[in-house]
């Protein structure tokens, strides 16, 4: 056997590379290589990013490298590198819209389709909610519209980034006796509108026992288990999240000072 591997030229092994190289290839799926883009790009858009607000300079220079500095000390931030640069984070958008026309019309949908009426002809817009978050206990939200879906999510996206807030997690049921941050610390309420939610600690392996747009929240915020209450109407999504992130604030107890 050693012999064989000896008579190996150097052009056979070269192809054995080869066909190495295009086997990994071919074992990346299509979602993993979009994946690998996008973080590519992020690095190369970190790369390229000139900041213009001083906080932004200061992380760039790696003065601050904790985001968690920033927020505690009040400032705002203006530039959606500071947060990328500091954060991995994924995002996910709401859905705040419906679908109309055909089929019965009225699906949920991530786009919020309106219309101006001008005398020529009528001027859609679209508007959807991004929510952004790190899994571990930082969280943002926003509204973002414009005149074709992409860049509305982009901007949506982007604000999202700009409003992050950071959320306390912990374990305080009663029957759960471990200290993972897998809860809510304790009961908290939020409210917006007529909305209110109420979110309750749970015990490890209860899971999100909450509206499906606040699942995609509380996930992207890194709580696995929680029970919650709502009241009034649900259905408006905006003020189910508004009120899902007041609650989600009150958990930080620098936040309420603000
Ligand atoms: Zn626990």
């Amino acid at each position: 056997m050693v012999t064989i591997a000896k008579e190996k030229t150097a052009e056979e092994i070269s192809e054995e590379l080869l066909e190495k190289e295009i086997e990994k290839e071919l074992v990346e799926t299509r979602e993993q290589r979009i994946e690998r883009e996008k973080e590519e790009e992020k690095e190369r858009s970190i790369l390229s990013w000139v900041p213009k607000t001083k906080l932004g300079k200061e992380v760039k220079e790696r003065k601050i490298k904790n985001i968690d500095d920033i927020l505690s000390s009040g400032r705002k931030i203006l530039e959606e590198q500071i947060v990328d640069s500091l954060l991995n984070l994924k995002s996910d958008l709401l859905s705040i819209g419906q679908s109309k026309g055909k089929f019965g019309g009225g699906k949920r949908r991530a786009w919020k389709q309106t219309q101006r009426k001008t005398k020529q002809k009528n001027v859609p817009t679209f508007s959807t909610m991004a929510v952004v978050g790190d899994e571990n206990g930082h969280i943002g939200v926003s509204m973002g519209s414009a005149k074709e879906t992409l860049p509305a999510r982009d901007k949506a996206i982007r604000k999202a980034k700009l409003n992050i807030i950071k959320i306390i997690r912990g374990c305080a049921s009663f029957d759960c006796a471990c200290s993972e941050p897998h809860s809510v610390p304790f009961k908290v309420e939020g409210k917006s509108g007529s909305v209110r939610v109420i979110l309750i600690p749970a015990p490890q392996g209860t899971g999100l026992v909450v509206a499906n747009e606040l699942k995609k929240i509380l996930k992207l915020a890194g709580i696995k288990d929680v029970y919650s209450k709502t009241f009034g109407y649900q259905r408006t999504t905006f003020n189910l999240v508004q009120a899902c992130m007041d609650a989600l604030k009150k958990t930080n107890t620098e936040n309420r000072k603000q």
